[in-house]
């Protein structure tokens, strides 16, 4: 099974994308984590990368098509993929088909309304990245962190003029996409704005 996963931030990709990695037996190729993995080991792709991360722009198509090709050439990828986060242009859509067919691009469909909800509701855990939801997902002390106690955060691009700006960001760069998977056939909207459980089990269906 090779998929491509898209969706704004906030629909829960994140959370989708570890089930699916479970159910199907195949790993989950995040090219920001990759990126943010090179960064923190120092490797001459991360140096390469660090300042356009930083920036929040996009690294040039062929920097990150070279590390997608390379990773989903590895032994774990042979029965296939979860992409999250790659293809984000039409010449990386393009390159992947050059490389692969893909089953299937899932888009998780949800209300810009209910992403700023999950969003701004969000806090994180300092030290060890833990997610919580003020509504949806509280920790046991209101503020404080489950396991470590510590002072729980809201990260900035979490406040609600950043998840505007980055609701835009992404229609932008994902609406292509979207209208390029449509006409090779490929696209499976799935309505994200329920439980993960729920999506989750929609998803499988419609796989
Ligand atoms: P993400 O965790 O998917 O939000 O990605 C974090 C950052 O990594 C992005 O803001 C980009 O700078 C970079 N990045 C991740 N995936 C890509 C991609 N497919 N093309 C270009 N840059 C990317």
């Amino acid at each position: 099974m090779k998929i491509v996963l898209l969706g704004p931030p906030g629909a829960g990709k994140g959370t989708l994308a570890v089930k699916a990695k479970e159910y199907y037996a195949i790993p989950h190729i995040s090219t920001g984590d990759l990126f943010r993995n090179n960064i923190k080991n120092e490797t001459e792709l991360g140096k390469k990368v660090k300042a356009i991360l930083a920036a929040g722009g996009l690294v040039p198509d062929s920097v990150t098509i070279d590390m997608v090709k390379n990773r989903i050439a590895e032994d774990d990828c042979k029965n296939g993929f979860i992409l999250d986060g790659f293809p984000r242009t039409i010449a990386q859509a393009e390159a992947l088909a050059e490389l692969c067919d893909l089953d299937a691009v899932v888009d998780f469909v949800v209300d810009n309304e209910d992403v700023i909800a999950r969003l701004s509701g969000r806090r994180m855990c300092p030290s060890t990245g833990r997610l919580y939801h003020i509504l949806f997902n509280p920790p046991k002390v209101e503020g404080k962190d489950d396991d470590t106690g510590e002072d729980l955060i809201q990260r900035d691009d979490d406040k609600p003029e950043a998840i505007s700006h980055r609701l835009e960001v992404y229609a932008e760069q994902t609406q292509p996409l979207i209208d390029y998977y449509k006409e090779k056939g490929l696209l499976v909207d799935i309505d994200a704005s329920g439980k993960p459980e729920d999506v989750f089990e929609n998803m499988k269906k419609s796989l």
